[in-house]
């Protein structure tokens, strides 16, 4: 993945000079929760790589819902910016009114009208389709609902010909579905979910999602991935696998709104 990455930032650090282009991205952070302030710093070393100026607006953790729905308005409303996003989790006070943000600005793709793809789903996809896993007509199990990763990938991998099943917390009997698939997707953020038992004998491709701090401490995620190795064609590992594919992806839909 990292090569990857690495070859799609290069592309559009080129595409960026060549078009003469000043894409903005502001990030609003609320408070300073430690793993935020890491992904707020990750997304800001892209945006200083790939020629993008990224704004950190970073409020205070006790600020009220009107300045913080004013500040994204402001935003919106500034002709100078091109993306906005609000770095989660925000204090349990607040509520991101994502429609506050004009939706060609919505470069997380949170909007239901949103131009862009949301970005988990997006670099997936992205990296899919570079390895050359085609999913027509494939299996796809994705575990997990949510509104930015599973259900919009749902979307993505259904639209690109797969049979896709959509699993959950209430899912019965989750590795019968596990057993028969080709592609496995995991975001569920709970370590060693997915086991070598879980795994049929069809060789899946494992993309994890999921991010986890396991009993050391060290980032984990979601699956048993020294045990599945052997069982799977490839797994993506945790850290250094869908965190990347995440970051580019916002980058990309970023310069994309440049351009609009
Ligand atoms: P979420 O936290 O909103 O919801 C978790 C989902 O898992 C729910 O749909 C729930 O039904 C399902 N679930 C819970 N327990 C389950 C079980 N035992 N079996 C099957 N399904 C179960 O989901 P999210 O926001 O998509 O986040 C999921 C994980 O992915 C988290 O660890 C999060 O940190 C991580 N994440 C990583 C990235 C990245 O870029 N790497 C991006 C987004 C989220």
């Amino acid at each position: 993945m990292k090569d990857f990455v690495a070859k799609r930032k290069e592309l559009l650090r080129e595409e960026v000079q060549k078009n003469n282009l000043t894409p903005t991205l502001a990030i609003i952070q609320v408070g300073a929760n430690p793993a935020s302030n890491s992904y707020v710093k990750g997304k800001l070393k892209d945006c200083a790589e790939l020629g993008i100026e990224g704004q950190h607006i970073n409020l205070p953790a006790d600020i009220s819902q009107q300045k913080l729905d004013n500040t994204m308005m402001y935003l919106s409303a500034n002709p100078d910016v091109h993306g906005i996003i609000v770095q989660l989790p925000v204090p349990e006070h607040l509520h991101v009114k994502n429609e506050l943000i004009n939706k060609e600005k919505d470069v997380d793709g949170f909007r239901v009208d949103s131009p862009y793809t949301p970005c988990t789903p997006l670099g997936i996809m992205m990296f899919l389709k570079e390895k050359g896993i085609s999913l027509v007509g494939k299996n796809v199990v994705i575990i997990g609902r949510s509104e930015i990763v599973g259900r919009p990938l749902a979307k993505l991998c259904l639209d690109a010909h797969a049979t896709v099943t959509v699993c959950h917390s209430k899912t019965d009997n989750l590795q019968f579905y596990t057993q028969h698939a080709d592609v496995i997707i995991v975001a569920v953020g709970k370590e060693k979910l997915l086991t070598r038992d879980m795994i049929g004998d069809n060789k899946p491709v494992v993309i994890d999602v999921g991010i986890n701090r396991n009993a050391e401490g060290k980032l984990c995620g979601d699956c048993d991935y020294a045990n599945l190795l052997d069982v799977c064609s490839y797994v993506s590992p945790v850290p250094g696998g869908v965190g990347l594919l995440t970051r580019l992806a916002l980058m990309e839909n970023t310069v994309k709104a440049s351009k609009q």
